[in-house]
């Protein structure tokens, strides 16, 4: 966050942030780093310098706010990726800030520009649109009490209602590895029922599935023969005549 391209100086202080941290994991003998949430070129390219010097393989999201820009780049996000790549970057993509409705098209995007296999993503577990790109962005008017949300913003303590389903989470990861993305998963609002639907979307049955709910069990949405049958004739008053608007 402190580097600056207006101020080379801070090409040296955001260097000797990366040699710090980097340092301590190389001591601690970690396989490989990610760098995340970077909305520069500049400072990606420091990182994968550093990283490139220690050794060590680097994992670089670039977080893409509603600009669909990075900060010191007027060329493509493709081409921002294929320069990280060549400049030795082992997995290049985005983070955070954006939804999977808005990740997506920033990825398909770079896949034409790169191997789809040398992508990667994490996005944040949130219903961001078209309008509304990036999470920061959010307006929630079903809000009953608009002010006491802080400035105004859902983002980023307000973010509740905008929280996408395990089902939505799954779909992402769906759609990531049909394209040949095969580093991705949840950033911001992500919880473990998320990554868990995640894992089986894409066939997996890691040992959190376990944990899955059965919803053959549910006393009344069940299909267990020994689910008491007056609360399964009573679904259609809590099912039928849904009171959605519009
Ligand atoms: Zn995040």
């Amino acid at each position: 966050m402190v580097y600056d391209p207006d101020d080379p100086a801070t090409d040296a202080t955001a260097r000797a942030m990366f040699e710090e941290q980097i340092g301590w994991a190389v001591e601690e003998g970690v396989d490989y780093i990610v760098c995340e949430t970077i909305s520069h070129l500049g400072e990606a390219k420091i990182a994968i310098d550093v990283c490139n010097r220690a050794g060590l393989p680097l994992v670089l999201g670039f977080a893409i706010h509603r600009s669909g820009r990075l900060r010191d780049f007027d060329g493509s996000l493709a081409e921002a990726c294929r320069i990280c790549l060549d400049e030795g970057a082992h997995l290049v993509g985005f983070n955070c800030h954006r939804g999977p409705a808005t990740m997506l098209p920033l990825l398909r995007e770079a896949a034409e520009e790169v191997d789809p296999a040398r992508l990667c993503t994490w996005a944040v577990a949130y219903r961001t649109t078209a309008l509304q790109p990036a999470f920061g962005a959010l307006v929630d008017n079903a809000m009953p009490f608009p002010e006491a949300l802080p400035g105004g913003l859902s983002f980023p303590v307000g973010l509740d209602p905008f929280q996408c389903t395990r089902y939505e989470m799954g779909d992402f990861a769906r759609q990531c590895h049909e394209l040949g993305v095969r580093y991705f998963g949840g950033c911001c609002g992500t919880g473990p029922h998320h990554v868990r639907a995640m894992a089986e979307a894409i066939g997996r049955t890691p040992a959190a599935s376990r944990y899955s709910p059965d919803m053959s069990k549910h006393y009344a949405l069940g299909t267990d023969e020994r689910l008491l049958r007056h609360n399964r004739d009573y679904v259609p008053h809590f099912t039928a005549e849904p009171t959605r608007p519009g």
